[in-house]
């Protein structure tokens, strides 16, 4: 574990984000989605925090074993809680009957056993359909037999939802994201001429709700842009949509050493030639942090100054070194934060140099690093 490196976790910037999507979602309620430990932020004191302040009553999850870490920290709080992807129906029964956990029904494997379990017959139905993204969900071509299934057993449907594979592209003219509309629609339409009640529905991810995408669903499922960045595709050199989020973590660290070293000195693992003559520092953090090695290049805004990492990034170490004059050198001990809700940029070239998206940065910071909560 570190001590001096740290993931924090500004709550109230947290706050800040979810006013932006509910002025975004017009009145649409909030699945917020906190699979893979709330995409590194900590998935319990997240959810806490949600509830409790934010006043979200429902959180997504990918797996059963999220599912149950939330209901046992949190077993006095009442919030609705739905898995998406990894659940066995039959061995998690008593979980989706006793501790309240929603499954979300994604084939027709799944569909058929859950309308013949009598035990079900008070939970919750959530269908997800396959239209156009190819992972999970039923296949269009089996929204015919879905529905003879549901009328057979006479059963509503109480949430149907459908996930976009290019949310990040123009929602209106990318193709993929046209056929995934209209296929949606397809579903809609045929539910209602078959009589079957739709008691909620969601499309949006991130991506959608930032381009304000709306047919006429109940709920919205946003993820990334909660914790800050949008995701969306830089086109032109500007960013798709108007998300104003700010980045929720602040990743710091601490300098452990610092020397001067000429054009070409040798360094670290490699001996990679230092491509400046200037300053170094070496920090606190390394890949066994979450800091890869595909970090080096990456250039940093730290304390009003431009550095590069050089070298290959340690297990433990990194170094990085001043690119030009500006802002100031830096001494041992020295606390920087390497992306924050002040540094924001530096998050953005991070994803830019390592070709990582967001999630991918998010999800690294491992357990080595300390998440603390602030406000
Ligand atoms: C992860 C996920 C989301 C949230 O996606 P973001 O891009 O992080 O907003 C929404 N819906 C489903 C089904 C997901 O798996």
């Amino acid at each position: 574990m570190r001590k001096r490196s740290r993931l924090k976790i500004h709550l109230n910037i947290l706050k800040e984000n979810f006013q932006k999507v509910k002025k975004l979602s017009e009145g649409k309620k909030t699945i917020f989605m906190v699979k893979a430990n709330a995409y590194g932020h900590g998935l319990v004191p997240i959810v806490d925090y949600a509830f409790q302040t934010l006043k979200i009553d429902t959180f997504g999850c990918a797996s059963m074993g999220e599912a149950m870490c939330l209901r046992n920290e949190l077993v006095d709080l009442n919030f609705n809680l739905i898995v998406f992807s990894d659940f066995n129906l039959e061995e998690d029964a008593e979980a989706f009957l006793n501790r309240r956990i929603v499954p979300v029904i994604s084939n027709i494997r799944d569909l058929k056993y859950f309308l013949s379990q009598d035990q079900f017959r008070f939970l919750p139905l959530y269908l997800k359909f396959n239209t156009g993204m190819y992972r999970l969900g039923l296949p269009m071509s089996a929204l015919d037999e879905t529905i003879n299934l549901l009328k057979s057993k006479n059963r509503h449907v109480d949430h149907l939802m459908t996930h976009f594979a290019n949310a990040t592209l123009d929602i209106k003219l990318n193709s993929q994201n046209k056929r995934q509309i209209k296929n949606y629609q397809q579903i809609r339409d045929s539910f209602k001429q078959a009589g079957l009640k739709v008691n909620e529905a969601s499309l949006c991810n991130s991506g959608g709700l930032i381009q304000k995408l709306s047919i006429d669903e109940t709920h919205v499922r946003p993820g990334l842009m909660m914790y800050g960045p949008s995701g969306m595709a830089i086109i032109d050199g500007k960013e798709i949509g108007e998300w104003d989020g700010r980045p929720v973590s602040e990743l710091e660290t601490c300098v452990v050493d610092t020397f001067y070293a000429e054009k070409g000195t040798p360094i670290g693992y490699g001996g990679s030639p230092c491509p400046y003559a200037g300053q170094i520092a070496i920090l606190g953090i390394g890949y066994g942090d979450g800091i890869g090695t595909n970090y080096s290049g990456v250039e940093l805004k730290i304390k009003g100054g431009l550095w590069k990492i050089v070298g290959r990034v340690s297990m433990d170490m990194t170094a990085i070194q001043r690119v030009d004059e500006s802002g100031e050198e830096l001494k041992i001990n020295d606390r920087i934060s390497l992306w924050g809700p002040e540094a924001s940029d530096n998050f953005a070239r991070i994803c830019r140099k390592t070709k990582m998206i967001p999630y991918e940065v998010f999800c690294n910071i491992s357990n080595r690093i300390p998440r603390i909560y602030a406000g």
